[in-house]
């Protein structure tokens, strides 16, 4: 049965949409989550867990049930076919987590949406939010469901209904950036593969970039730039991809390709993060390459700093400033993301020779500087943002809520 009210309406239960739905339902927040899918996606997407957002599941409990599904990696190498380019190496992270985790976002979709069950919380679904409204006391959102449309009524509305968000529309959000012009191929393969599976493998090439992850399951993800990306690839595309773009010494065989899709990057940011009672996190509030594998990690953090804030509001009657506080630190580090994933595109699809050239002296000069390394590991694992990922402190008048507090082995270092 679909309540009619609510504190907080999500809408969207991919994983930001879980993991908020996590945190509210742990601290007892009255909630609704929503979605016009049926069924979870299932599909593999997001392959990637970051030590920083793995410190920040731990908040809602996930993270060790997560790493128990997922396959800890230490390296991520840069190469150009059979020349190593640049290293970099997680095990020199601080404490915590030193890992990239690679579980597909279908399994961290599923544990998040069991644990949520066995909290007592659901998901309704087949439920499209279809319009939405500010009114005095918060929102009116007008689902359509099975038996025919209706309203709920929402002190807060989250939009974590992804790219194409209703709830960022509905609050008049602009959302400004361009679509790249490369599309991209992904696909989980079964085959051979010379660089063994301990590693996440960068490889440029004149004919393009192709990054080569091992996946529990044995299995490798393969993501590559293509001009005209094939809509479902089949081994012989990938086959010719890697004989393309893979080691020239010791050739990979592709046996099977168990999933595969394409996408076109867009690279956009919303306005802003907050406007009356609509909020925004996730793929709703920001897009970008798929280099670095941050957009689903950024998103995560959305979800559990916005978890934080409304638990506070709703169960501790904090000011309702804390939205623009989640708005104020959350933003930025979607920028930094973009900034970050631009680059490494920029940089994987350079085509001029001469510059090739220069690009791959300047990456084997790099790799003899461990300060430039270690900061690039702090960034692709998220560390170098986890200030934006705490509430400032209010007053010592005001109450916070005790429900989730980083573990101190999980305190940023420094
Ligand atoms: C093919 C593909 C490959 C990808 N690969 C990577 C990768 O390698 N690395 C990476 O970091 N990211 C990758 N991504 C991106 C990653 O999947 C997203 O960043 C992540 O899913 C965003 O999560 P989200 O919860 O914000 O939104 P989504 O996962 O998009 O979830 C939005 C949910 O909202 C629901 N919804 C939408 N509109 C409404 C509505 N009006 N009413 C009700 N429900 C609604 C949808 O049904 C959906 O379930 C990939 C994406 C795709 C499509």
């Amino acid at each position: 049965m679909l309540p009619n009210q609510t504190d907080v309406l999500i809408v969207g239960a991919g994983p930001t949409g879980l993991a908020l739905a996590n945190r509210l339902q742990q601290a007892n927040v009255d909630h609704l989550v929503i979605d016009a899918l049926e069924a979870g996606l299932n599909t593999s997407r997001a392959a990637v867990i970051h030590a920083h957002t793995l410190e920040m599941l731990e908040g809602i409990g996930a993270a060790a049930p997560l790493r128990a599904r997922g396959i800890e990696l230490s390296h991520f190498v840069i190469r150009d076919r059979d020349r190593r380019l640049l290293g970099v190496d997680f095990s020199i992270l601080p404490p915590a987590y030193r890992t990239l985790l690679m579980v597909p976002q279908s399994t961290t979709e599923a544990l998040l949406e069991s644990r949520l069950a066995a909290e007592g919380g659901r998901i309704h679904r087949g439920i499209s939010a279809v319009r939405a409204e500010a009114d005095g006391a918060g929102a009116v959102v007008r689902v359509r469901t099975p038996q025919g449309e209706r309203e709920i009524k929402a002190r807060y509305v989250v939009g974590g209904d992804g790219m194409r968000s209703l709830v960022r529309e509905a609050a008049g959000i602009a959302f400004d950036g361009a679509a790249y012009g490369e599309s991209f191929v992904l696909a989980d393969v079964r085959m051979d593969w010379p660089l063994g599976a301990s590693e996440v493998s960068i490889l440029f090439s004149p004919a393009g970039l192709v990054v080569v992850a091992p996946l529990p399951d044995g299995s490798f993800r393969i993501v590559a730039t293509l001009d005209d990306a094939p809509e479902t690839p089949s081994v012989a595309d990938i086959q010719k991809l890697l004989d393309a773009r893979g080691p020239r010494s010791a050739p990979s065989t592709v046996q099977e390709v168990t999933w595969g899709s394409r996408f076109r990057v867009h690279h956009r940011l919303a306005k802003t993060y907050r406007r009356g009672p609509f909020v925004l996190m996730g793929d709703a509030a920001h897009v970008h390459s798929p280099a670095g594998g941050q957009g689903m990690n950024a998103g995560m953090v959305d979800a559990i700093v916005l978890g934080d804030a409304l638990v506070e509001m709703v169960r501790e009657r904090a000011p309702d400033s804390l939205l623009d506080d989640y708005a104020a630190i959350r933003r930025p580090a979607a920028r930094e993301v973009l900034v970050l994933a631009s680059r490494l595109t920029g940089m994987a699809t350079v085509r001029s020779a001469p510059l090739r050239l220069l690009r791959n002296l300047l990456l084997r000069l790099l790799d003899r500087l461990p300060p430039f390394k270690r900061k690039l590991a702090m960034s692709l694992s998220g560390y170098s943002r986890r200030h934006y990922a705490r509430l400032p402190d209010r007053s010592p008048l005001a109450t916070r809520a005790p429900a989730r507090r980083l573990s101190p082995k999980a305190r940023p270092a420094v």
